[in-house]
């Protein structure tokens, strides 16, 4: 029994999540970018508490600092880098975060070049 109500919090707690990022980057899009970076708090304190395994690519989408999604374009400006090897630079435009990753983790899945 306890195990079937744990599970169960696990999987409303992941629903939860995913509906909260959804209002979040529609209220990025309203323009109420407090809001959506409350939101996207609350998101993350839900996985957390929640024990919600988190995809990298949504845990990317959102401002490590205040939680805003990140959309390029709107709450952030993407930068190619080439130093050696090609790096994403994500900024932030509602914090000022800058975030750093090479290309090749996240474009893994295409033909290996050379
Ligand atoms: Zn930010």
């Amino acid at each position: 029994m306890k195990k079937d109500s744990r599970k169960l919090q696990r999987q409303v707690a992941r629903e939860a999540f995913f509906e909260l990022i959804e209002i979040s980057r529609k209220e990025v899009r309203s323009g109420n970018w407090e809001r959506a970076s409350q939101l996207g708090e609350l998101a993350f304190k839900v996985a957390r508490k929640g024990k919600v395994r988190v995809p990298i690519e949504t845990k990317r989408a959102f401002c490590r600092r205040c939680h805003i999604p990140l959309i390029p374009g709107i709450t952030a400006r993407i930068r190619l880098r080439r130093k050696g090897r090609l790096t994403i630079v994500l900024s932030c435009l509602n914090c000022g975060y800058v975030r750093r990753y090479p290309v090749t983790e996240v474009e893994s899945k295409g033909s290996p070049s050379e």
